[in-house]
């Protein structure tokens, strides 16, 4: 079977990372121990590891005309991306600076740049006719995001969302959206503080959780946990409303990112024709072999490399 195209809309960002003992205190100067550039963005992350794993990916969104854009525009098209729709614009690309200390706590900021370009008005109903999968996520407004997810929905594509970085969001754009991507901190937002289950607890535990978030117009929902795998939520499913993903035990060196892995394993997955169950299974199984090495879309595994795993 061949898949359905994935149209992902939204950031890319160019990673400034720097390595040090101990994050500085305010007004405080540290001697890094080095640094480093790398493509990233939740959206370019998540077309990359999408088109890794086999899906045919185009992306949406827009960078600036300077190296950052060019190092985004050669990452993404050298995973197979179509990049076309990708515009160069006069702001500068997106950024992300982060510290990362010896820990492994790290602190973010992100500069919108390009990425705060995007607008409604980008989102051509054109580029989504003949998708099957539409990949979103918060790091662009929520007024692109929700036509993105318009179009997607009218184009009949399964509309996933990534609720991330946390935004409350509208009734309509839950509306939009088919599957809720969240990690555990979102989906507590999400749900307004609602405790969710600790990850080892039965799956009947989670059965509140599918009802609170089914009130809210999401019938499926993948919640993350880290080292501690996913649960599938899905109120439509009567046989199974809950799912439980059991993690892939790897040596973990850096889980940047791996939830764009797990989003991108997902987008490819469902593109494919499988179950949200199997999407899941085996997004979890290249979450966690991106973990195994430093970064976020070079550490991206292929399918060949998934399907040792599986
Ligand atoms: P990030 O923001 O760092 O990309 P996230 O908070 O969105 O991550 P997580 O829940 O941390 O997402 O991780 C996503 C998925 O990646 C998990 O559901 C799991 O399948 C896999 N994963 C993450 N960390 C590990 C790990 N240490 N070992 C195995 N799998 C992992």
């Amino acid at each position: 079977m061949t898949s359905a195209r994935i149209v992902v809309a939204g950031s890319l960002n160019a990673d400034l990372t720097i390595y040090c003992e101990r994050l500085p205190s305010p007004g405080e100067t540290l001697h890094g121990s080095g640094f480093a550039v790398n493509p990233g963005g939740k959206s370019a992350n998540q077309a990359v590891s999408a088109a890794k794993l086999g899906g045919n990916v185009t992306l949406l969104g827009a960078v600036g005309e300077d190296p950052n854009g060019d190092m985004l525009v050669a990452s993404t098209a050298g995973a197979g991306v179509d990049v076309s729709h990708v515009r160069r614009v006069a702001e500068p690309t997106g950024v992300a600076v982060i510290s990362v200390e010896d820990s492994g706590e790290n602190s973010i900021i992100i500069n919108a740049g390009a990425n705060g370009t995007l607008s409604p008005a980008d989102m051509s109903p054109a580029v989504f006719v003949g998708a099957g999968v539409v990949c979103l996520c918060l790091e662009v407004s929520l007024d692109t995001v929700q036509a993105a997810a318009q179009a997607g929905h009218d184009a009949g594509a399964t509309v996933l969302l990534n609720l991330s970085p946390y935004a409350p969001v509208t009734e309509g754009l839950a509306r939009l959206t088919d599957v809720l991507l969240v990690n555990a901190h979102e989906a507590s937002q999400f749900l307004d503080g609602f405790h969710l289950p600790a990850p080892d607890a039965p799956v009947g535990a989670w059965a509140g959780a599918v009802e609170k978030f089914a009130s809210r117009g999401l019938n499926k929902v993948l919640v993350t946990l880290g080292a501690a795998g996913s649960v599938v939520l899905d109120s439509t499913n009567a046989a199974q409303p809950v799912a439980r993903i059991a993690p892939t035990r790897v040596d973990a060196v850096d889980t940047t990112g791996a939830g764009d892995a797990f989003t991108g394993g997902v987008a490819a997955r469902l593109a494919a024709g499988d179950t949200l169950v199997d999407a899941a299974h085996y997004a979890s199984v290249a979450a966690a072999l991106a973990a195994t090495k430093k970064g976020t879309q070079t550490a991206y595994p292929t399918v060949a490399e998934v399907a040792a795993r599986l």
